[in-house]
């Protein structure tokens, strides 16, 4: 037996699903979280109790109604909560359920398959990034949003993009103390960008709220820094980095979180056979669509949100709907054809936000590419910068192959969190494009399952 199957419980996937059931599909619906969500609306424990407004912020009216609309289409649906899509192979979700006394494994056929898996933090690694005390600016909002808890008592956060000045908001709301906001992007990318972030005025205007209530409560903001080390023995201590002078300066911290941006989480869509294109602005290797929700390269197989491509909360939620009206339209069932033009419509102005964010934070790619020699690179298999960049004696042309000589993005997290930046390593000592180095192939499982499960 097939079944139209929808992975991932966020923004994206709560509306795919809603808009299927409310066309008459009760669709399989897997997400590793044990509620809906996802990332922007992550719920904490239910004995944990905080005041809405004090876990989203702004944010908080949205997240009632879209966990309303999640919970609603949870008790519909064939939801199965806590369960990992761990590989897709032979037509084949391949689920493993992680509930206590309940886990187990499962393939699941479909005819159709809705990928809305939502996206992960973009990390360089710097020369002691593996200490204890760092963390990722997602991996320390989660412990915020989930478990009512920070990173440390002196936290340093670093890197750049929205999430960075949002978290330092967050924190220091919830009275976390921050040593300091270090932004690689300079100043001047933010004016230059200003034009396209004008297409959403009031999200403009809320990221302007963060950094003037963060400056207006003497949390230092530097911009346009380049990080050099975070310091410490055992664990982390500070942070040495260059201000755009060049000038070096210590400070010190006892927890540092770091992000450089967001990527998409497209292992799923890459074992499905999706078609992946390389994206200029993003400086990463994105899974393609045509537009309206449909994967090139796989069939009956449809991306939505940021598994797709970065482009937030209100166009994940756009998204989903469109890939599940397109799912229906596909299998003829009538739809409302005056809606899927709208939603293009307002995609196509999120996406104009989205190329400003893209200008006004880019990715530091330089900072990648100069990391040194001795500097661990893939933490997974202790692969070091220099490692990497000893394949190219070896006629490593492309990623995949430096994996084979070095070991490079082998290990539990499957290069989820190295492969971008050996990617700019490899292609800078080959003296090539980026794209020319290619990108990791996806490998199942997509995460470390315990071999019980299988
Ligand atoms: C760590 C982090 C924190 C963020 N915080 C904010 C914020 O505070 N404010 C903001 O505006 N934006 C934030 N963003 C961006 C925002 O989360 C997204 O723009 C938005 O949530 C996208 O919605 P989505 O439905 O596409 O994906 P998500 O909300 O990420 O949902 C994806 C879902 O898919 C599930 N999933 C993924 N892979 C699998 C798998 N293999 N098997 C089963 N389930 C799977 C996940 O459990 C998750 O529930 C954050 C992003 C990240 C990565």
């Amino acid at each position: 037996m097939t079944a139209v199957v929808v992975v991932g419980g966020g923004p994206a996937g709560v509306h795919a699903v809603q808009c299927l059931l409310a066309h008459g599909l009760r669709p399989v619906w897997i997400d590793e979280a044990p509620r809906t969500g996802g990332q922007i609306y992550r719920r904490p424990p239910p004995s944990f109790h905080r005041p809405l407004k004090a876990l989203y912020g702004f944010e908080a009216g949205k997240a009632v109604a879209l966990q309303a609309a999640g919970d609603a289409a949870a008790k519909a649906a064939d939801y199965r909560p806590e369960t990992l899509a761990w590989d897709i192979a032979g037509g084949a979700v391949h689920i493993a359920r992680s509930t206590p006394g309940r886990g187990g494994s499962e393939a699941l056929a479909y005819d159709g398959l809705i990928l809305a898996t939502g996206a992960m933090d973009r990390v360089i690694p710097l020369p002691g990034w593996t200490l204890p005390g760092v963390f990722t600016l997602g991996g320390a909002q989660v412990a915020l949003k989930a478990q009512g808890c920070a990173i440390g008592r002196r936290c340093i956060l670093l890197g750049t993009g929205p999430l960075l000045y949002l978290l330092a908001y967050q924190y220091a709301k919830a009275g976390a103390g921050i040593a300091a906001v270090l932004d690689t992007a300079p100043s001047e990318a933010r004016f230059r960008a200003l034009p396209k972030l004008l297409a959403q005025p009031a999200t403009l205007a809320k990221g302007l709220h963060y950094t003037v209530w963060l400056r207006a409560r003497g949390i230092p903001l530097r911009e346009g820094i380049h990080p050099i080390e975070i310091l410490g023995q055992t664990s982390a201590e500070g942070i040495r980095f260059r201000d755009r002078t060049g000038t070096e300066h210590q400070i010190q911290g006892d927890a540092v979180a770091l992000g450089f941006g967001l990527k998409p989480e497209s292992q799923l869509a890459d074992l499905a056979g999706c078609a992946f294109g390389f994206d200029e602005a993003s400086r990463q290797f994105l899974p393609l669509t045509d537009g309206e929700g449909r994967a090139r390269g796989a069939a009956a197989v449809y991306l939505a949100g940021d598994g797709a491509g970065i482009a937030g909360a209100d166009a994940a939620e756009l998204a989903g709907e469109q890939a599940a009206l397109t799912l229906l339209a596909d299998r003829g069932i009538p739809v409302s054809s005056s809606r899927r033009r709208e939603i293009a419509r307002r995609l196509a102005r999120l996406g104009r936000f989205r190329q400003g964010l893209e200008a006004a934070f880019p990715f530091p790619a330089e900072l990648a590419r100069s990391l040194p020699d001795a500097a661990i690179l893939c933490r997974c298999e202790a692969v070091t910068a220099g490692a990497l960049r000893a394949t190219v004696e070896k006629r490593a042309q492309e990623i995949n192959r430096a994996k084979a000589f070095c070991r490079v993005g082998m290990g539990r997290c499957q290069g989820r969190l190295c492969a971008g930046a050996a990617a700019e390593i490899l292609a800078a000592a080959r003296g090539v494009e980026l794209a020319a180095v290619g990108r990791l192939r996806g490998q199942p499982p997509v995460k470390p399952l315990p071999v019980a499960l299988l």
